[in-house]
């Protein structure tokens, strides 16, 4: 029997206070994680203000989660005590669907989200799944690689999927949380990368992550010299787009995937995905193997999220900086102040 400390809301919206839980038997398959350090990404606040229905109360948000193996069930043999592992949007899915069976266990229809219907990071331990628990490679840092676990393999799924080389071209729309690890993985992969965005304000950015050009929108015909341009673009803004300016962006077989998601539905005109063969499409989070796919290469080429830590108690102030855009680019939670 474990007690839980953590930082929950008791209602939608409302402010994270201290808030401790009882965690029960650890089940033979489970471990459980002395969380070191957690990301705070926008889907912590969607889960926050129930934007998506799916949220239960006492809240406790939290799942870009760095910590050390503290118990594991007597079925585990994935990781041992000791060890520094990572935890991101799933701590468990059935293992027997297509999806799971295809190595796409983010897809499974009944995959269990870390903050859905349970407690997630924002704690000084976390459990979950063995399988969705994985190693933290050597080189990569504990303080700043927690958003590699739902902000980082998010963005290189469609990398990934896409088959992005050295030759191609990729634009990614929006720098932020996603949109800055987007940045660094295209421009390890090799590709020409481009950032779209709304004014010139980050484009000292852009170009120390990794982007060999910028297009401001705001500028009149910024968007129109780019067209037929891109093999992939990923959209990380959560803001309704129109669709079709960006799509004629694509050249021949080109892929717009959306990583973010306005809540709105969307428009586009077919007529644009018939010129090239273009497609839209969308992408969130990958399966484990990929997951440790994408930690190996950060931990090769030395591609860690840019962070901000922060202690338990500045949360609150954290949110509201994270809804005003004013973090560069991720805020990491240190958890021994919890
Ligand atoms: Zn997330
Ligand atoms: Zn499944």
């Amino acid at each position: 029997m474990t007690m839980i400390r953590s930082y929950a809301a008791l209602q939608a919206g409302a402010p994270l206070q201290p808030f401790e839980y009882e965690a029960g038997e650890l089940p033979r398959d489970h471990v459980e994680i002395d969380v070191k350090y957690c990301g705070l990404c926008h889907s912590d606040l969607s889960m926050l203000d129930n934007d998506w229905g799916l949220s239960q109360y006492p809240f406790v948000a939290g799942h870009e989660i760095i910590g050390t193996v503290a118990a594991v069930g007597a079925g585990v043999q994935t990781v041992r005590p000791g060890q520094t592992v990572g935890l991101g949007w799933y701590s468990q899915s059935c293992m027997h669907c297509d999806q799971c069976m295809s190595g796409d266990h983010n897809l499974c229809p009944t995959a269990e989200g870390t903050i859905v219907g349970r407690h997630g990071g924002f704690a000084d331990k976390v459990r979950a799944h063995a399988s969705w628990v994985l190693p933290l490679p050597d080189g990569l840092d504990p303080a700043t690689s927690g958003p590699l676990f739902c902000g980082g393999i998010t963005v290189f799924n469609p990398i990934i999927r896409n088959g992005i080389a050295a030759t191609d071209r990729v634009g990614v729309i929006g720098i932020g949380g996603l949109g800055h690890m987007a940045v660094k993985l295209a421009h390890a992969m090799g590709a020409e990368v481009t950032v779209i965005s709304r004014s010139n304000s980050k484009k000292d950015d852009a170009a120390r992550l990794g982007a060999d050009h910028y297009v401001a929108t705001e500028e009149a015909g910024a968007l129109r010299a780019h067209r037929n341009e891109f093999d992939l673009i990923i959209n990380t803004v959560s803001a309704p787009l129109d669709l079709d300016t960006y799509l004629r962006l694509l050249r021949l077989d080109g892929t717009m995937v959306n990583v973010g998601a306005p809540p709105e539905p969307l428009s586009l005109r077919v007529f644009t995905l018939f010129g090239n063969r273009r497609s839209f499409a969308g992408s969130s989070i990958g399966g484990i193997r990929e997951t440790q796919e994408m930690l190996d290469f950060c931990a090769e080429h030395g591609i860690v999220p840019d962070t901000e830590l922060i202690d338990g108690a500045q949360v609150n102030e954290a949110w509201d900086r994270v809804l005003a855009s004013d973090v560069r680019y991720r805020f990491v939670i240190d958890a021994s102040t919890i």
